[in-house]
């Protein structure tokens, strides 16, 4: 397995796949992986001959400074992770590699990264589309497998790729769970052993909401149920429950039962922030 840590040596390793005829694959991650992420590269093989795994702890797409701080990097086992999967390949830049003095060139969202994540962490979505394009460019894939886990950011990366002309496939994954249904997630090491158990709550409240969905239902009706079983674990605060039409994420009162829809989730343990989703129609 090589580990690249400039743009340059990444695309030149990406240059001699393609130009032998290999099919290159990328699963994007900012690193503490788990086994969410290595379902990623096991979907990643099934549609490449060789997988690049980047891991990049993006300072643009955080908000706050403290998760920026906190947010773990255990380089040295995901890299002993990456190479026991089978991984050919990891980009694992330093931030002044990505980001020297004098960068200044962004890449903005429209509409979609307005909506939801984007109105509770101003720059969130911007800080993901430029890393990721400049992910992308590095490494150069035929691929790229991410998580509905980030089911924003999975519509906003496609809309990008398609409005930017990337020429990638993008292939969507559903989200790996522990056995008690929590998102597995980099942010849980962040959870004391009581936070973690009450974290189960987050899959409970979307499982009482996608039972009471018989169209029509309101999603305020909807939004009190999220409400009165967060209410029922102390160390959990709801910061919000959206109910979207799944394609544009506009905003729904009414679930009919006529589109997709999607349920997405935000709740806090201390100064830990967990999201879901969960499809309802
Ligand atoms: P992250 O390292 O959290 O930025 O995530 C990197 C990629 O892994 C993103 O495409 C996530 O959506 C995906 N991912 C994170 N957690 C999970 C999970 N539990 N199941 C499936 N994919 C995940």
């Amino acid at each position: 397995m090589i580990v690249c840590t400039t743009p340059a040596q990444m695309q030149e390793w990406s240059r001699e796949q393609s130009a032998t005829g290999r099919r290159v694959a990328v699963v994007p991650t900012m690193g503490a992986l788990h086994a969410g992420h290595m379902a990623l590269v096991n979907e990643a093989r099934r549609h490449a001959d060789v997988v690049i795994v980047t891991i990049f702890v993006n300072p643009l797409q955080f908000d706050r400074a403290d998760d920026l701080a906190s947010y773990p990097r255990p380089i040295d086992d995901d890299l002993a992770l990456c190479a026991e999967s089978g991984v050919d390949a990891v980009y694992a830049p330093v931030a002044a590699a990505m980001y020297p003095d004098g960068f200044q060139t962004e890449v903005t969202p429209g509409r979609l990264g307005e909506l939801l994540e984007g109105a509770h962490r101003p720059g969130h979505f911007q800080g993901v589309t430029t890393v990721v394009s400049k992910l992308f460019l590095a490494t150069r894939p035929d691929v790229a497998v991410f998580g509905e886990k980030d089911f924003q950011q999975l519509a906003i990366i496609r809309r990008m790729t398609t409005d930017l002309d990337f020429g990638i496939t993008i292939v969507g994954l559903p989200t790996v769970r522990e056995t008690d249904g929590l998102a597995m997630s980099s942010r849980n090491r962040r959870l004391s052993p009581e936070q973690r158990s009450a974290a189960a709550v987050v899959p409970h409240l979307l499982d009482a909401v996608a039972r009471v969905v018989v169209p029509p239902v309101s999603t305020a009706d909807l939004v009190a149920i999220a409400e009165r079983t967060a209410a029922s674990e102390p160390l959990a605060r709801l910061e919000h429950l959206d109910v979207v039409d799944a394609e544009t994420l506009e905003p729904l009162d009414v679930v009919d039962g006529t589109r997709p829809v999607v349920a997405l989730v935000a709740v806090w343990f201390g100064d830990v922030r967990l999201i879901d989703n969960r499809r309802l129609v």
